[in-house]
Formats: C-alpha cells, structure tokens, sequence
C-alpha cells in the first residue's frame, strides 16, 4: 500500500491490534498499545542463548546407568519429543500469522522479538539433543511417531488453516473472529496449556537433582513463554475491547470447547509421558494441574473457570514465582550485558 502522504498527525484512536485505520504499520508513534512496548523491552532485558549453560553434569547422568530409571528416560524423551517441533509451530504461526494481519507497530516490534525467542528456544532443544548425544533423528520426529504428540500438534495445525491462505484478510466478521480463534489457540493453548505441563515434567526432574542443566534452559524458555502468554492474553482482551462485537456468547462456548478439548488430549499426553508414575507424578496428578492451569487460562480472557481444582503442584508456581525473582536470574543476565557492553 502506497504511503498516505499529509502532515496531519496519525490519530491514535485509529490504531488496532487488528484492521488498524490509517494502515500505518510502520509509524511507531504515537504509541497506542504499550503493553507491546512493555513486552518488548522485558524481551530484550532477558536476552540469553542455550550455550551459555553448562550441560556437564547432565552428560555424566544422562551417560550413567545408575541415576536415570527407564521411565525417567521415557519421560524426558518424550517431553523433548514435543518440546522439539512445539517452538517451530508457535514460530511459523507468529512470523506468518500474527505479523501479517496485526496492524499495531508496536504489537509487530514485539512479534519480531517473540519469533527470535522461539528460534532460541528450538535451538536449546537442538543444545540438549546434540550434548546429550541423544538421537536426533528419534527426538526430532517423535511429532510423527507418537500419537500423543502428532494429536495435540494436529489440533493446533488445524488452526493454521485459512489463515495461512495467501488470500485471507481481516476485515469481515467472520475473518475477525476465525483470527482472534486463532490467537487463542496458539496463545492460551499451545503457549499457556501444551507449554506449561511438559515444563512441569523438566522441573520435577530438577526437584531430584537430575537433567539440572536442561531443567536451566527450561526455566529460561518458561520466563520467555510466560511473556508470549501475556502478551496473547493483551492481544485477545483489546481485541475485545476494540470489536467487542466479536465475542459472542457462541464464541465464548467455542473457545471453552476448545479449551476442554486441549485439556483432554493434555492428560492423553500425560498418560504416555508417565505410564506408571514417576517422582511422584503421574497422569491423574497431571490432569489436576492441567485442570487447573486451563481456569487460569480461561480467567485470564474473561471466560467462566471450568474445573475448579486446586494446584496439586504447587512447587510450580513457586518456579515460576522464581523467573520473577531478581537473584535467580541476575548473575547470568548481568554477566551477559556486561558483555555486550565491553564487546561493543
Ligand atoms: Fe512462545
């Protein structure tokens, strides 16, 4: 689209996450959706790479034939069987989805940075792969092999369509919601359901004492996603706010159906992660946790809670408590600006 030439200044109130007036997608000011800003400096204030974490000590037991039992194997495999191909689902839909029709400036600032972040998080998968001389060609394609996994990616796939298509715009009632749909599935299912309980399973292990050095580079890719999942839960409440006509109380019923779905194919998932049990966690004391990270979900966007369960793990939060903490991360982040510093 040609540039609308004119010194007026562009009005704010025009600016949408999505079917923006003005079409300005490249005039970042005046800023109308500051939570992207926001969203983009955290990004940028907690920049790091998988090779910065030692994995020695994740060698030696994952080498060890005494500290791992085969259904904690069976475990971490399968959680990086998903982990693997997740990151480069959530990329493909934010590089080719969300960039493309969301018209905010400061909303794509912050996409760029998300996109960046996914290729990171799929390069600490390749990290631990490659230094634990694990099988590539195994991990890698377990989203093929493993029906709990080829299930789950399936599901959210089947959001990709139409909205990939060349010719899909914003624009009518039913485009604007198939993509708010969209941001909802990828957002609050695949980034704030599929993500957290396979983070749950990485930190159980840490809890023992063992894979610590994964267990690392999974607390550094959930303060990423919990960003991601914020900044989807921003994205659908202004759209809300912006088109309220949008959200229909059919709508609604959808997404809580939706949301259900992933729960049950979560705690399907769950089941072929741990068979018998392991640490203490099994399938059914997943299902809770799932349960009961799917009200946070639904909550967070203004949906009836659907479960009502307890947090059985409540270990958890206080891991993820910890990524808001300054000391457990202030070391190796202040290490690495100072850094960039000197270099530069
Ligand atoms: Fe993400």
């Amino acid at each position: 689209m040609p540039i609308a030439k004119g010194d007026n200044p562009v009005n704010i109130n025009n600016r949408r996450v999505i079917n923006g007036k003005d079409a300005d997608v490249i005039q970042l000011y005046p800023m109308k959706h500051t939570f992207a800003w926001d969203a983009y400096t955290v990004g940028n204030a907690n920049h790091w790479l998988p090779t910065e974490i030692g994995m020695q000590k994740d060698i030696e037991q994952w080498r060890s034939k005494d500290i791992l039992t085969e259904d904690e194997r069976k475990a971490f495999e399968t959680v990086l069987g998903f982990f693997t191909t997740a990151d480069s689902i959530a990329a493909n839909n934010v590089a080719l989805g969300f960039y493309k029709h969301i018209t905010s400036p400061e909303c794509r600032m912050y996409i760029l940075r998300q996109a960046y972040e996914e290729a990171i998080h799929t390069h600490a998968y390749q990290y631990i792969v490659e230094s634990l001389a694990m099988d590539e060609s195994k991990i890698f394609n377990m989203y093929r092999q493993v029906d709990a996994i080829y299930n789950k990616d399936n599901f959210v796939l089947s959001f990709n369509e139409g909205i990939f298509d060349d010719n899909f715009k914003t624009g009518t009632f039913e485009n604007d919601q198939k993509f708010l749909e969209n941001i909802v599935i990828f957002s609050l299912i695949m980034e704030g359901i599929f993500f957290y309980s396979s983070f749950a399973v990485m930190f159980g292990f840490q809890r023992q004492g063992k894979l610590t050095g994964a267990a690392e580079q999974i607390q550094y890719i959930m303060r990423d996603e919990s960003q991601h999942l914020n900044f989807g839960i921003n994205l659908i409440n202004t759209i809300k706010e912006e088109q309220p006509e949008l959200w229909t109380p059919e709508f609604q019923e959808k997404m809580i159906g939706h949301i259900k779905r992933a729960v049950g194919l979560e705690y399907t998932f769950a089941t072929t992660v741990f068979p018998r049990g392991i640490f203490g966690m099994n399938a059914d004391g997943f299902k809770q946790y799932i349960e009961h990270i799917a009200d946070r979900r639904l909550e967070a966007v203004g949906l009836p809670v659907q479960y009502g369960v307890e947090n059985p793990f409540p270990w958890m939060s206080e891991a993820i408590d910890l990524s808001k903490e300054k000391n457990f991360f202030e070391t190796r982040v202040t290490e690495y600006k100072t850094g960039g510093a000197l270099e530069w």
